[in-house]
Parts: C-alpha cells; structure tokens; sequence
C-alpha cells in the first residue's frame, strides 16, 4: 500500500492529520477541540490505520495540542513527539502531569515506519514552533512528506527541506485583500496565500521535481475563502512561467479531507 494522508480538521478551532502506511501511522498536531470530538476522531483515523505510533506535535498553541486532546492521547497510550523546547511550553501551558505522555526529540527520531527531523520556523512570539520532514518507506520506496503549519516567513532552510518532497502540507492562512478589508489579529504570525505561492514556487525551483500533491491549511474563516489559495498559486507559476505539476487540495476546517495518496 502506498503512502497515504489525510486532514482530519485544521484552522483555528484545531488541527489533525494522519499520515499513514500498510502497517503504521502518525498523527500530525491532534486538537480536534471537546474531549468527545478527540475521541470520535482518534476513533476515526485508527479506522484508517489502526497501528498509530505517536503524535508529532509542532508548537504549543491550543489548536494543536491541548489538555482535552492530551487527556484522550494519554487514555489511549499515545505519546507526543515534538522538539525538547515544544515539550517544556506543553507542561507549562497545559501543566506538568503531562511530563510522562511527552517523549522530546532533539535532532531526528525513528518512530515506526517513519524518519523525522524537525525544523525551526518563526511563529508567535516566545512559542517554539517547528516544521517536520518526515520519511517513510511504503512500497519500497521512500517517500518525503513535509508539513508546514504555522510559520509567519519561510528561510532558504525550509526551502531546501521541502524541496523534491513527494507531499507538502503548507498553511496557506489569509488573502491579503481579505485582511486589508476584514483584520484580523495574529494574521502577521501565518503565511498569506501570496507567501504559500512562493514557498512552493521556491520548493519546486529548487528540487528536480515538484511534489505529487499539495494541501494547503490553516484557512482563516475571516480573511480567506477556499478557491482563493489554489487560485493565488496557479497565478503566481503563471507569473514565474512554471506550470503546476501537482494536485492541490483544501484543508477543510471541520470536515475530513479526501485520502491523498503518495505513490
Ligand atoms: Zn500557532
């Protein structure tokens, strides 16, 4: 079976996605919101793959992780990976009960079927905040999938950690125009649509092929409609004169997205 992945919420209100192969998956950021919703969706991604592994958790904000989300990952025996600084802003956050369903990272980690290494990215202040690259091999192949919630600008770095990615998840926060009309406090802590387009144009200028698929999350309700992302991305490779050679899906707030599979 090949590599497969699939939002399961993501904005705002709380983010989780599944990423999973035959024989195990990871679950990326879980805050579905209500320990009820928690459950129903953990319940929900172990249906796809009943083998999960952990969670990697990329900074402390409550729409990631929480104590309703940490409360059910504990009952269900699921640890939180993340980077050693997530890992202390979690306990002092949520409180330092949770200390034991933590297991840091500092470099990279081997969890089940997966590589993972973590990068730093600039987010809200005084929140470490990280992006991940993860590998995994599903078929006999290995395959790269990177994901990218939550970051205010992007550095040659991540460039160079998304490049020749089989799969990016990518937040593509707020329309510019939108923001200009409506607000919105913390939009200068997220990517806008303008700035997702040009991480991927980047991404793909700088590997020697372009990814496979592309979802785009973290859409504001305010300042972002659903066909402006995809729109903004195709104009900005017209622009560069790259044709876009991968699928592009939305990350619904509050529904599943489609399986998205990673050949
Ligand atoms: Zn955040």
């Amino acid at each position: 079976m090949p590599l497969r992945f699939k939002s399961l919420c993501s904005g705002s209100s709380g983010n989780a996605a599944l990423l999973w192969t035959k024989s195990g998956a990871l679950l990326l950021d879980f805050a579905p919101g209500s320990q009820r919703s928690c459950r129903q969706i953990l319940e929900d991604a172990k249906a796809l793959c009943p083998a999960i592994a952990g969670v990697l958790v990329t900074h402390a904000h409550g729409d990631h992780i929480n104590a309703n989300s940490l409360k059910v990952l504990r009952e269900a025996g699921l640890p939180v990976r993340c980077h050693p600084e997530v890992a202390r802003q979690i306990t002092i956050k949520y409180g330092s009960e949770w200390g034991p369903c933590l297991a840091p990272f500092s470099r990279g980690a081997s969890i089940g079927d997966f590589k993972v290494a973590h990068l730093k990215v600039s987010h809200a202040p005084n929140y470490c905040t990280t992006a991940f690259v993860i590998t995994a091999k599903a078929e006999g192949r290995r395959r790269k999938v990177c994901l990218f919630t939550d970051l205010s600008a992007f550095t040659d770095e991540h460039v160079a950690g998304a490049a020749d990615a089989d799969f990016i998840f990518l937040e593509a926060n707020h329309d510019l125009e939108l923001l200009k009309k409506y607000g919105h406090p913390g939009s200068e802590f997220h990517l806008s649509n303008l700035q997702a387009a040009r991480f991927l144009h980047k991404a793909c200028s700088a590997g020697t092929a372009q990814p496979q698929a592309v979802v785009l999350g973290h859409l504001s309700e305010e300042c972002n409609r659903p066909h402006l992302p995809a729109m903004e991305i195709a104009a900005y490779f017209n622009r560069k004169k790259l044709p876009v050679k991968f699928e592009v899906h939305m990350a619904a707030r509050h529904e599943p997205g489609p399986v998205i599979v990673i050949k």
